[in-house]
């Protein structure tokens, strides 16, 4: 059996492929999101760190982990490597391309985390923000920014209150390029703060910022584990596997 650790358009590529060719697998989901895209062989929850998935690997007869998880994922894609390592189970990472060969990434202000992200927009002084760094993250950004405009866009509420002067715009992917212009324009903004989580579904604001003349902060993603075989999508992860 594979086991797909998911949670991004690619791990959901990967299962119905791997269905529709009779190979047995299972979707694994951290359960973070309220209304999952769930198809039919799916367990939802965490492990219970490097031990649990250990013990998941052998009690399952898991044959090939892929690691199809979100490029910011670091947690899980740290756990899977050292549980596949220590257990000589195949591991295959999903390594979505980044941003970094964008035709602006040289314009962008490049940081390595959060906090230098919110940094960032305070040394550039006043302005409007569109803040698209996910649910979990959003509020790292208070109090640094309770004194801009924010339009905070994430699929789901953070878990808190926001500051008085942000917005919350509840929206999930793809974000075609008319929407994201309108977007900017409606709410004049000059900055985007984002990670870089490469792919195409989210990728427009890219060029609505550049037309907008708005300053991008763009979060560095983290390394994969050494060692460990990465391919660059669902269709990579098919031909290593079968
Ligand atoms: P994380 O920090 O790497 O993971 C934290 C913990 O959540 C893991 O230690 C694990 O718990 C559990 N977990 C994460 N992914 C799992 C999976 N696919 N199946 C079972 N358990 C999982 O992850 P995160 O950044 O919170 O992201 C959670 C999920 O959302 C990921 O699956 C990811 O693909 C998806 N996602 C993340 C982002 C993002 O920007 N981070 C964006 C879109 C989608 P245990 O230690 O108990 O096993």
């Amino acid at each position: 059996m594979i086991l797909v650790l998911g949670g991004t358009t690619e791990g959901r590529e990967l299962c119905a492929e791997l269905d529709r060719r009779g190979v047995a697998n299972l979707m694994s989901l951290a359960g973070r999101t309220a209304d999952p895209l769930l198809s039919e062989s799916v367990r939802v929850g965490g492990f219970g760190g490097v031990d649990g998935l250990r013990r998941f690997l052998v009690e399952n007869d898991v044959a090939a982990v892929v690691d199809a998880t979100h490029p910011f994922a670091a947690g899980i894609t740290r756990n899977a490597a050292e549980a596949c390592t220590a257990l000589g189970v195949r591991l295959i990472r999903v390594d979505r391309p980044g941003w970094s060969a964008h035709p602006h990434a040289g314009c962008w202000v490049w940081v390595e985390d959060h906090e230098a992200a919110a940094s960032a927009v305070v040394a550039l002084g006043s302005g409007r923000v569109l803040l698209t760094v996910g649910r979990q993250h959003t509020l790292d950004y208070s109090p640094a920014l309770d004194g801009h405009f924010v339009l905070a866009r994430a699929a789901e509420p953070p878990s808190g209150a926001l500051p008085m002067s942000w917005r919350l715009e509840l929206a999930r992917g793809p974000f075609p390029l008319d929407g994201e212009r309108r977007l900017f324009a409606e709410h004049r903004i000059d900055r985007l703060v984002t990670k870089d989580s490469g792919g195409e579904a989210t990728s427009a604001k890219l060029t609505a910022a550049d037309e907008a003349g708005a300053v991008v902060v763009m979060i560095r993603r983290p390394a994969p584990p050494d060692g460990v075989e990465l391919v660059p999508d669902a269709a990579g992860a098919l031909r290593v596997l079968i």
